[in-house]
């Protein structure tokens, strides 16, 4: 029972102080930039941006994951603290989107495990914190 509950009380925590790291390669950055901005305000849900992967324990990927920059998005993924989660925004990250080819990762799950996609091109700021709820969900549960 008193492991139920401190495992309750750290998912509690971590689904609250969600730290992200992001890599942007593409305009979708614009919408995560506005949902960080003061009408949407991403920090009152504990989402504050990290520029050390290490410190980070959400990674949050849109736009366009080339096969040369694969290995660099891996890297950060593998330097960040356990447990960790990714949420990708977007086609592009999705799917490849309008650049899916060969030079292109069409599945980003080929790299790491995906815990939340939000859709669109570009995804509304109402979208992505609609996803962080969902991760925030996610956590809670587990
Ligand atoms: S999904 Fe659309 S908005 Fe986002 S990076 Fe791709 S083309 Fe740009």
């Amino acid at each position: 029972m008193t492991a139920f509950l401190v495992n309750k009380l750290l998912n509690w925590t971590r689904k609250n102080s969600l730290w992200y790291f992001y890599i942007s390669g593409g305009c979708c950055g614009d919408e995560l930039l506005q949902t960080t901005s003061c009408r949407y305000d991403l920090e009152r849900f504990g989402c504050i941006q990290k520029t050390e992967p290490s410190q980070a324990d959400l990674l949050i990927i849109h736009g366009v994951v080339t096969r040369k920059i694969s290995n660099y998005v891996k890297e950060v993924y593998e330097q960040m603290s356990s447990p960790k989660y990714v949420m990708v925004l977007g086609s592009c990250v999705n799917s490849g989107g309008l650049f899916s080819g060969n030079m292109v990762v069409n599945n980003i799950q080929e790299l790491f495990p995906v815990d939340v996609f939000v859709a669109g091109c570009p995804p509304r700021p109402e979208a992505i914190m609609s996803g962080l709820v969902k991760l925030q969900e996610k956590i809670i549960h587990e």
